[in-house]
């Protein structure tokens, strides 16, 4: 049985409710690394609601500090470039609520071989975590319909390996096809979904607040996606990524139990689906295509061929032939390593 529990909450009582989730959802935290991962999307302050709330973040650290456990924090947000992590970090308010335990996790990628997509780079601290929570918002996005549990875990994915994927995945369709596949490389020992204030309309970044004034927890994201598309009277069937982890037997819709404070959200507005036709995956194409992604240049002038950067490429994007380095723009996935190493400075953001 798949079991999800609704919770009444606001984010003033989130100190008394949080050991009260963590009681219906046991976790043994001592001496245990726990990866927390916000939905930060990008550089929003916190009552703009496109990010996760920092007061959230907040009392899950404190509880698993006092627990005993260590703790991490970080996502890859939407956004590439030199130092956007600890940028999206400070204005949304979650570098602070993670008391000391941020950490940027765009530097440090390990490939994961998926069959049906190839070589993902993926964020080690995540894959080595022991416990991973998952804390996504309760949005709306023209792809999915609604954004949760599933599809926060594409922020795994480091550096230009999401915009990669919307370009070979372009439609609704294919996008979905590609959520379940990322959210099994590490699916999350809980997830617990900031629905306390929401986004209908033009999500996920520019659509309208909308106060629910509820958490939703389960240890099966796909079961927490399926309960919040009833709150808000969509039918699961709707939701293609669903579908599609059902047909690869990844969930059973008819396991899930819901308990607790469930209500339905009269009248929330769903945004504008972008189609799977032609024209809308022509549009999509061109919106992702690899030409857009800022990669890294390299001064030649500066560059000693110490060869510290083609070491530390996960890509291998990066090779000494001859005289020369030679960078591979199209294998590249920005994640910034080699310009963290290189000793010469010879590696800049393009
Ligand atoms: S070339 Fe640099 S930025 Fe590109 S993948 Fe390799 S290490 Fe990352
Ligand atoms: S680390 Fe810097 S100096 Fe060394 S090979 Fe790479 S670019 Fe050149």
């Amino acid at each position: 049985m798949a079991k999800v529990k609704v919770y009444q909450a606001t984010y003033d009582d989130l100190e008394e409710l949080i050991p009260r989730v963590f009681r219906d959802f046991p976790f043994s935290f001592k001496n245990k690394r726990v990866f927390i991962k916000p939905n930060m999307l990008s550089a929003r302050r916190p009552e703009e609601g496109v990010t996760t709330n920092p007061k959230l973040v907040k009392e899950i650290v404190k509880y698993i500090l006092a627990e005993g456990g260590e703790v991490l924090v970080g996502d890859n947000p939407s956004l590439m470039g030199e130092g956007i992590q600890m940028r999206v970090g400070e204005k949304t308010g979650i570098k602070e609520a993670s008391l000391g335990k941020f950490c940027d996790i765009t530097r440090n990628p390990r490939l994961v071989k998926v069959p049906e997509l190839g070589e993902l780079a993926v964020s080690s601290e995540i894959l080595d975590c022991d416990i991973l929570l998952s804390l996504p918002k309760f949005k709306t996005h023209p792809l999915t319909i609604l954004t949760g549990a599933v599809k926060n875990m594409f922020g795994i994915l480091v550096g230009v390996e999401k915009p990669r994927l919307h370009y070979r995945f372009p439609t609704p369709k294919e996008f979905s096809s590609v959520l379940p596949l990322i959210y099994e490389i590490r699916r999350p020992d809980l997830t617990i979904i900031d629905g306390i204030i929401g986004m209908e309309g033009f999500g996920p970044s520019n659509g309208t607040l909308r106060v629910i004034n509820r958490l939703i927890v389960s240890r099966d994201g796909y079961a927490c996606d399926w309960v919040m598309a009833q709150m808000v009277k969509v039918e699961p069937e709707r939701l293609e990524f669903l579908n599609q982890a059902e047909k690869r037997g990844l969930f059973l819709p008819k396991e899930i139990t819901v308990e607790g404070d469930f209500i339905t959200v009269e009248k929330f507005k769903l945004p504008i689906k972008v189609g799977d036709n032609l024209l809308s995956r022509s549009f999509l194409k061109l919106l992702y295509h690899p030409v857009r992604y800022k990669r890294i240049r390299i001064e030649k002038k500066r560059c000693r061929l110490c060869s510290l950067c083609v070491q530390i490429c996960p890509k291998s994007a990066l090779m000494i032939k001859g005289k020369g380095l030679k960078y591979k723009r199209k294998d590249c996935i920005a994640c910034f390593c080699c310009q963290e190493v290189c000793p010469e400075g010879a590696i800049k953001p393009a």
